[in-house]
């Protein structure tokens, strides 16, 4: 359930802690009995966190009391066993006072019944799951994942581990979108590479769309003869053919397929391996999360870095998205640098990149100057 996001309000029907308890290992005493120390108490017993058992602690008395057992009746303070000594022939030494209330943990000051614990939109995460737990909250209503279509197109493509022959090229996208669709928190089929052959094509788009909540491909967006992405996604679906001000991911393809009062998001990523990614990362990642419930950090943040090495480009009337390593430096600041050649094609350099600096048109960024990055850490 984590990475979900809740769809209802969650009302707490049990408070936490379930009753008032001790927060340390020490015996539960008078506060006032201790007010002057050292003084010496008589110990009535043990108890056990999960003992149940109810102790009356009267005035004189301690009751030697483990971490999470129930405060008995009477004591309205507990004193660490570190503070107290050996209890020996039914007596404790006491070396340090305590006030009312010291190491009690009294009931629902974690969650109280009937308070709204969560609002709906609120994002589970491991914690959150946890805070479920302690109220018993079994079923909770939350935006379920979205299930994602994937495939990939290129005749150019092999996939099957067998020797490249002139021209092939091993395809490299699918899982690295597996993981990055994933990693958004839905669920993916990996449909492989489908050859470029419009019928095929077709066929699986339609079969995805009536079973999937969204589709992703890679490849045949652009300009070229073959892309068949595009002269089968013009005839069957309500598409925006885009070319975006930026490099690289410049092509980039959204629209709507289905019909019968359903249809699903497409979202046509270019098939360069990094303007895949970087199209995902900035395009097709938002809208999945805002169709999962997100309503906040649809992107990733932007952070303003320092770059420590220039960061150079051409102009050419576009944003470039540079991949960058940065870490936080004794500063407090974030520090850049790019992770070698940036060419659409070239995937290595993203591999050790943590970040996408967005650097605007121009020359590009001196050493030393700001440039914005999304981080993707
Ligand atoms: P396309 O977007 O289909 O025109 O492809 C652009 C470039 O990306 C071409 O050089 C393709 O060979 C390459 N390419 C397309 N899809 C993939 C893929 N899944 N894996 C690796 N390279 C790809
Ligand atoms: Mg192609």
């Amino acid at each position: 359930m984590s990475g979900l996001v809740l769809a209802q309000d969650v009302v707490a029907g049990e408070n936490v802690p379930p009753f008032a308890n001790t927060a340390v290992d020490g015996f539960a005493v008078h506060a006032s009995d201790v007010a002057v120390v050292p003084v010496d108490l008589r110990v009535i017993g043990t108890l056990a966190a999960g003992d149940g058992t109810q102790w009356n602690v009267g005035a004189g008395e301690a009751l030697r009391i483990m971490t999470g057992a129930p405060m008995p009746d009477g004591a309205d303070a507990v004193v660490m066993v570190e503070d107290c000594g050996q209890p020996n022939a039914g007596t404790v030494t006491v070396n340090r006072s305590v006030v009312v209330g010291t190491a009690v943990r009294p009931i629902g000051d974690d969650v109280r019944a009937g308070e709204v614990v969560f609002s709906a939109g609120t994002l589970l995460g491991a914690a959150g799951a946890g805070v479920l737990s302690s109220i018993n909250a079994r079923e909770v209503l939350a935006y379920p994942r979205a299930k994602v279509a994937l495939l990939s197109t290129g005749d150019e493509l092999i996939t099957d581990g067998s020797r490249l022959e002139r021209g092939q090229i091993r395809e490299s996208n699918l899982t690295m979108l597996e993981i990055l669709i994933s990693g958004a928190q839905c669920d993916v089929t990996n449909l492989g590479v489908i050859a470029d052959d419009e019928a095929l094509l077709e066929r699986t788009l339609l079969h995805a769309a009536s079973t999937h909540d969204a589709i992703v491909t890679s490849g045949g967006v652009s300009m070229g003869d073959f892309d068949v992405v595009k002269a089968v996604l013009s005839r069957i679906a309500d598409m925006q053919w885009m070319q975006m001000a930026i490099k690289p991911a410049k092509p980039f393809a959204f629209g709507l397929l289905g019909g019968s009062g359903r249809s699903v998001p497409v979202f046509g990523l270019p098939g360069n391996p990094v303007s895949s990614m970087i199209s995902f990362e900035l395009l097709a990642r938002p809208a999945l999360r805002k169709m999962m419930g997100h309503t906040q950090d649809l992107l990733r943040p932007t952070i303003p870095a320092i770059t420590d090495a220039p960061l150079r480009r051409k102009p050419d009337g576009k944003m470039h998205i540079m991949r960058v390593f940065g870490r936080f430096e004794s500063d407090g600041r974030l520090h850049v640098r790019d992770t070698g050649p940036q060419g659409s094609h070239q995937l290595a350099a993203t591999a050790a990149a943590n970040g996408l600096a967005l650097v605007p048109d121009g020359t590009g960024v001196d050493a030393g100057d700001r440039v914005d990055v999304l981080w993707l850490a």
